[in-house]
């Protein structure tokens, strides 16, 4: 048997969970103030992910970057591939929020998708 202490990140209260785990299997919890903490440990242990904001260069507008989101997170080992994926990117203004700037990015089930409305300069 193993422990670990994590924090959770779901909301601002942000506890602190100590877990006794065994072969990816969460044994006991403690510190969690509600049941979303031990989905929370539970996925860290087996699955970590996590979302993405960042922003593309654009070309055409006031800014030359546009902010951008994942709509779903990826596995903790793929954020590095999916920031050379963004990296990769360029926008021509103008875009809306919601536009898919890349499409199943990685083929990872997520889309990167713009979070700023940006019109032409
Ligand atoms: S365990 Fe529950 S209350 Fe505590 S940070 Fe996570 S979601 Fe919030």
């Amino acid at each position: 048997m193993n422990s670990r202490v994590f924090t959770c990140i779901l909301c601002p209260n942000g506890c602190e969970i100590e877990v006794c785990h065994e072969d990816g299997r969460v044994l006991e919890t403690e510190g969690n103030k509600c049941k979303k903490g031990q989905q929370y440990v539970e996925q860290e242990l087996t699955d970590p992910r996590r979302t993405i904001a960042s922003s593309v260069r654009i070309k055409g507008s006031f800014l030359p970057l546009c902010s951008v989101r994942l709509t779903k997170p990826v596995p903790k080992q793929a954020i590095f591939s999916v920031m050379e994926e963004i990296n990769k990117a360029e926008l021509t203004a103008p875009v809306r929020i919601g536009e898919i700037v890349i499409r199943n990015v990685c083929g990872l089930e997520s889309d990167v998708i713009v979070t700023k409305n940006m019109e032409r300069s």
